[in-house]
């Protein structure tokens, strides 16, 4: 069973030294019918609903239901803590599909670390044993999600992005490079970032 810790992106920025956070903001929304959300690589319209609190997507739609639809906060939380918890199944489901392939390695049962990261994917420390997403991820298509949770298991077994790091990684997931391109154009905010930073592709798994 996979262990998932929360942390504060804050906390963690002070011991990684990481401090790139703020380079632009998460998607914006107004929480208004109709308006698109992004959800593993589809769009789905908001439908508003009044009712108890409660969110639910059905690949086209994601409908959200709040006592007060016009409670801009208290939608947004509640679309947020939808994200979260989608994240909080998939992120795990996908590492225990992809752990088999790096047990043969030796590699040990990862613990995952969500959070909200502003130019990385996804990092490994192999030190404590842990792998961190980012939630954002949960916006690209299923396989993008993999080929980072592939890319960072193999940090286990190569720290750097050395050749022996791409063999393997073209071995195991040949298709790597059409996933890391559909990733990288994924969503708005990232495809900003990819203009902005041609080096991107390499900052985005730098650890
Ligand atoms: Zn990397």
């Amino acid at each position: 069973m996979l262990t998932i810790l929360s942390a504060r992106a804050s906390t963690l920025a002070a011991i990684d030294g990481y401090c790139e956070r703020a380079k632009y903001a998460l998607s914006e929304h107004n929480y208004v019918a109709g308006e698109s959300f992004k959800y593993l690589g589809k769009e789905l319209r908001l439908k508003l609903l009044q009712g108890k609190n409660s969110v639910a997507a059905d690949g086209v739609y994601l409908y959200l239901a709040v006592p007060d639809v016009e409670n801009a906060g208290n939608k947004a939380r509640q679309i947020a803590l939808w994200y979260d918890q989608q994240c909080r199944t998939l992120f795990p489901q996908l590492i225990e599909e992809l752990y088999p392939v790096f047990r043969k390695y030796g590699v040990p049962s990862p613990g995952l670390i969500l959070r909200d990261m502003s130019s990385r994917w996804g990092s490994c420390q192999p030190n404590r044993n842990m792998i961190t997403l980012n939630k954002k991820l949960i916006e690209a298509p299923r396989n993008c999600i993999e080929y980072v949770v592939m890319h960072e298991f193999l940090h286990f077994l190569h720290r750097n992005h050395s050749k022996k790091f791409y063999d393997l990684l073209s071995t195991l997931m040949p298709d790597w490079r059409e996933r890391k391109n559909v990733l990288e154009t994924a969503t708005t905010q990232w495809q900003m970032l990819v203009k902005k930073k041609t080096v991107i592709g390499h900052r985005m798994f730098k650890n």
